[in-house]
């Protein structure tokens, strides 16, 4: 009895211990947006307003999160939660577009499935109500990556997908800032979700930047560049300075930087956005989630908005 004693005490130990590594370690989904990000004075954003961004920020976090935990697949988040962020003027997406040189909302928007590397965009659209949606007609749908302009309302529209007057976008705020010519408007949209079967999903989608060149697409719907979804690897959404996120190619680089360097999430997306971007002086950040559902948020500028949550983790907002 007194030999066994010991060796009773390891073996509940190591099974208890066991136990809890399985139960704090295995996260069955992770969902992780952002709502732009960008140099914010803290005085410039009262209280009142930070309340009412993580507010609609945890709103969609939580109706992505539902889908996934009713076993529901990523890509069916992804979409879920942009489009309320979409639907809220608070954000430079949908309505609560910026305004471009010519006083005109043109908006970009994609989605990537990880499962089956399929991609779907829409650029410079300015009649679909929900461009995310615009994005999976296009993946779903058509045999192309990226519709645009008028060619793209026209398909997206026998697909179902709902068409707006242009009065639908506009927002007082985003026409006085227009109107002041201020610096860029953040609050470009995205999201990425795990699903329980292990499927990765990534979406974006944005008004772009104020005064934009008529014609001018950034990052958000370009493949590679804005987004990107690999089962094996991450999902990553940008936000920031759009030409620089497409020159680097950035949501790739940081999935490469995985498959070839066998970097985690979080190095990679420091490399590229602390170390890559901020050398080029280029602002923004990204969100992502690898295939063992680890979450990271990482950004070069003083803000990113942001909300996560998962099987692990109650949902969690931040700004700066
Ligand atoms: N990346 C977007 C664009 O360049 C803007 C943003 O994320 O704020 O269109």
């Amino acid at each position: 009895m007194k030999n066994i004693l010991p060796l009773l005490f390891i073996f509940l130990c190591s099974c208890q211990s066991g136990v809890q590594q399985e139960e704090t370690t295995k996260v069955k989904w992770a969902l992780v947006m952002h709502g732009g990000a960008g140099n914010i004075n803290p005085d410039h954003l009262d209280e009142e307003m930070q309340a009412q961004y993580k507010a609609k920020l945890a709103e969609a976090t939580q109706t992505g999160s539902a889908i996934l935990k009713e076993g529901g697949s990523s890509l069916h988040a992804v979409e879920a939660a942009i489009r309320m962020l979409e639907d809220s003027p608070l954000f430079n997406a949908g309505k609560g577009a910026v305004f471009n040189a010519n006083g005109q909302n043109e908006m970009d928007a994609s989605i990537m499935n990880g499962a089956d590397g399929n991609a779907g965009a829409v650029a410079c659209v300015q009649h679909i109500k929900n461009p995310i949606s615009g994005a999976i007609a296009v993946m779903n749908e058509s045999p192309h990556v990226m519709l645009v302009g008028q060619g793209a309302e026209d398909f997206v529209k026998t697909k179902g997908v709902e068409i707006v007057d242009t009065s639908w976008f506009f927002t007082e705020k985003q026409w006085s800032a227009y109107q002041k010519i201020k610096e860029e408007k953040m609050g470009t949209v995205g999201c990425v979700a795990l699903d329980q079967n292990g499927n990765i999903a990534a979406g974006t989608s944005t008004g772009g930047m104020t005064m934009k060149m008529p014609g001018r697409v950034g990052d958000s719907p370009v493949i590679g560049a804005g987004t990107f979804a690999k089962n094996q690897s991450c999902g990553i959404s940008a936000t920031g300075h759009g030409e620089y996120f497409i020159r680097n190619v950035v949501a790739y680089d940081i999935s490469a930087l995985m498959e070839y360097k066998s970097l985690s999430l979080e190095e990679a997306s420091q490399l590229v956005i602390l170390q890559k971007l901020k050398d080029q002086k280029a602002e923004g950040g990204i969100i992502g989630i690898d295939a063992q559902g680890n979450i990271v948020t990482q950004f070069n500028t003083s803000a990113m908005f942001r909300a996560s949550a998962s099987s692990n983790q109650e949902v969690l907002t931040g700004i700066f």
